[in-house]
């Protein structure tokens, strides 16, 4: 049987990742890991707790008592916490808008990243996120890192958003996602930052189909012999 490989996709906040990520996986039959997933969910549990998501040691320890799945199923990835489902909960506004203070801290970062290295420990494994081939898997094979222009991004999110009910200007998703792009690479614990050996890939005018198919000709690259 063919051994699959690690591949790592970094990049900014709405840049396409967990979309691409999620094709790449099921045309290769690997298993899909969103580690954002997992910082939200951390963060909606603080919420709920009334946790301040700038304490690091308070959210360390909620994260010690905690069980974050995700259960992949055929409509999509479902996150639970404590057996929860907060799939839709952990895409709020109010998650969103904290989920960038929880992830600077140090001691939640390496919590997080002993778990996602743990999840990673299958076959072939496709994970997206912001510190995948920097810190979590340094020895992926494959290495992406994607970005598009901060209109284009808001441009997708404001579209996604639209088939979900949420309604949220194109001001506001430009100032959202200019402030989590800030905030993830200006923090000093693991910050956004392409690997010295990712491929660099922007995505600004290319469609999914062409950014998806890219990948797995990178793929096929690196699993020629
Ligand atoms: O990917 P997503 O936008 O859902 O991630 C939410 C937030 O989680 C990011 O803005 C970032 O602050 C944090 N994150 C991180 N490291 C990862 C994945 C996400 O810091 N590997």
């Amino acid at each position: 049987m063919e051994k699959g490989i690690q591949i790592a996709i970094d990049g900014p906040a709405a840049a396409g990742k967990s979309t691409i990520a999620k094709i790449t996986a099921s045309k290769l039959g690997y298993t899909y890991i969103d580690t954002g997933a997992m910082y939200r969910a951390l963060t909606y549990k603080a919420l709920k707790e009334h946790i301040d998501v700038y304490d690091d040691d308070a959210l360390s320890s909620l994260l010690e008592q905690i069980v974050i799945e995700l259960v992949p199923t055929e409509e999509g990835q479902i996150v639970r916490v404590d057996g929860e489902d907060v799939t839709e909960e952990i895409r709020s506004q109010e998650v969103t808008s904290n989920v960038s203070a929880t992830a600077a801290q140090p001691r939640v970062r390496e919590m997080m990243v002993e778990k996602q290295r743990l999840l990673a420990n299958t076959k072939g494994v496709v994970m997206d996120g912001r510190d995948i081939g920097t810190a979590v898997l340094p020895n992926a094979e494959l290495k992406i890192f994607m970005t598009a222009s901060v209109e284009e991004r808001a441009e997708r999110r404001f579209v996604e958003n639209t088939k979900r009910g949420i309604d949220r200007s194109m001001e506001e998703l430009c100032q959202d996602i200019s402030n989590r792009d800030k905030a993830d690479t200006e923090r000093i614990a693991s910050p956004l930052k392409q690997a010295s050996d990712a491929i660099f890939i922007d995505t600004t005018s290319m469609s999914i189909e062409q950014v998806a198919d890219t990948i797995i000709h990178h793929v096929e690259k690196r699993k020629r012999p």
